[in-house]
């Protein structure tokens, strides 16, 4: 006998008939002898809604009625979910974030859990109910209600999976689970049984959309293993875990790609000390977040310092580094705004030779040009055009031996 913590997302409770089968799931966690936590997500698409409303009715409404706004779509899944779980002859408690104790700092929109008061799920559990915890909240210690950022129910589950020591955090969603490629780019994308903490992480760092960043940071620090499963089947999942030893003989585990990418670079800037610190302290204090940087050092003592920034970012960057130019007296400021990331990640190139050159060798084939390279200890990322970066993707993804061999 366990306990199980259970997360549906907002497409698993989009209307009654699928609230009803999340029910079903949690009943079943609990005939099979588990102890039951339930963690849901704003039915289907309303937290877009209410974003949407307070814009209709303030372009910058108040951060701490923005999260008393959203923080209303969790309440009503939770309530519709313990009703249905009644209404199947079971008992269950609905509570809000503030109701359990998840308390928050108080950075509204985007706050982050400081402590959980596991006592009154505890209770509950022991007393044989199923706990229904709405995703997404907390209240910070003046009691106001926080939320934790677009995606946070993923947060909520595993943190409450870590409090409560579950065996592990199902998070049930619309995909099957983890592939080793974006299917709708890669249709030859396989499920993984199991990824390391690590690389999921790396995974979304450099373009993938999995879950919620902090979610896999809470899974790691208290090693909760975390099921990513179709709320629609049965069928097994994806594992993220800690690493085990057989997990290192898979070179790459998946790649993928990250497109709203713009790269500048400050053209014959004297190369002495002091510079690269000036240029990246103006960039920074714009709270711009600069991604690989390369610094080539010319014959005349001048040097090209290029970096890429998110698209988003891209105009006030080259502002900024057409300011620093003139400073500098340097040489102009040339730019790219049509470049994307593609990379492959796996804890097995600790290991393994040859993967590089592997990746740049399939690049070759295809006639892609690279643009610039950076690597870390489980990634390899190369920048390419963008209107080539799918290609690229698939190309990799096929050089080292991830296609799935069903048709
Ligand atoms: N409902 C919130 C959102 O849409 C939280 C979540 O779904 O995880 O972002
Ligand atoms: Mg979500």
């Amino acid at each position: 006998m366990g306990l199980i913590v259970q997360k549906f997302g907002g497409t698993s409770v989009a209307d009654a008939e699928r609230i009803n089968r999340a029910a079903r799931r949690a009943i079943k966690a609990k005939l099979a002898g588990h102890k039951v936590c339930v963690v849901v997500s704003a039915m289907g698409k309303t937290t877009d809604k209410l974003v949407e409303l307070a814009s209709q009715i303030s372009s910058n409404p108040p951060k701490r009625e923005m999260d008393m706004l959203l923080s209303t779509g969790e309440q009503i899944s939770i309530a519709l979910m313990a009703m249905a779980i009644y209404e199947m002859g079971h008992s269950a408690i609905s509570m809000t974030g503030g109701q359990v104790g998840l308390y928050t700092d108080s950075a509204h929109t985007k706050a982050r859990i400081t402590k959980i008061d596991a006592d009154r799920i505890f209770k509950h559990l022991n007393n044989g109910d199923i706990v229904i915890v709405a995703g997404f909240q907390g209240i910070d210690e003046q009691g106001n209600i926080t939320t934790l950022g677009r995606g946070g129910s993923d947060t909520t589950a595993v943190a409450l999976a870590a409090v409560l020591n579950a065996d592990v955090c199902e998070i049930y969603t619309d995909v099957n689970g983890i592939y080793t490629a974006d299917p709708r780019v890669v249709p030859k994308a396989r499920k993984l049984g199991k990824i390391t903490y690590d690389e999921i992480l790396e995974l979304a760092s450099l373009g993938a959309s999995v879950m919620h960043n902090r979610s896999i940071e809470f899974g790691k620090k208290y090693g909760v293993p975390i099921h990513v499963r179709s709320s629609l089947t049965d069928e097994q999942g994806t594992i993220i875990c800690e690493e085990t030893p057989n997990m290192e003989e898979i070179t790459v585990r998946g790649v993928t790609v990250k497109k709203d990418l713009a790269r500048i670079t400050l053209m014959g800037v004297p190369d002495k000390k002091g510079i690269a610190a000036k240029i990246f302290h103006s960039i920074s204090s714009e709270n711009i977040v600069v991604d690989d940087i390369i610094q080539n050092p010319l014959p005349d003592g001048n040097a090209n310092i290029s970096f890429t920034v998110e698209k988003a970012d891209f105009r006030e960057a080259r502002t900024i580094s057409e300011k620093i130019n003139t400073e500098l007296g340097g040489k102009g400021v040339a730019y790219d705004d049509q470049v994307a990331k593609v990379s492959v990640v796996g804890i097995g190139m600790r290991s393994h030779t040859g993967v590089a050159a592997k990746m740049f060798e399939a690049l070759a084939e295809a006639g892609i040009n690279i643009q610039n390279i950076s690597t870390s200890e489980i990634k390899i990322s190369c920048i390419v055009s963008r209107d080539e970066a799918d290609e690229a993707l698939r190309k990799i993804h096929t050089a080292f031996g991830l296609d799935s061999t069903e048709e």
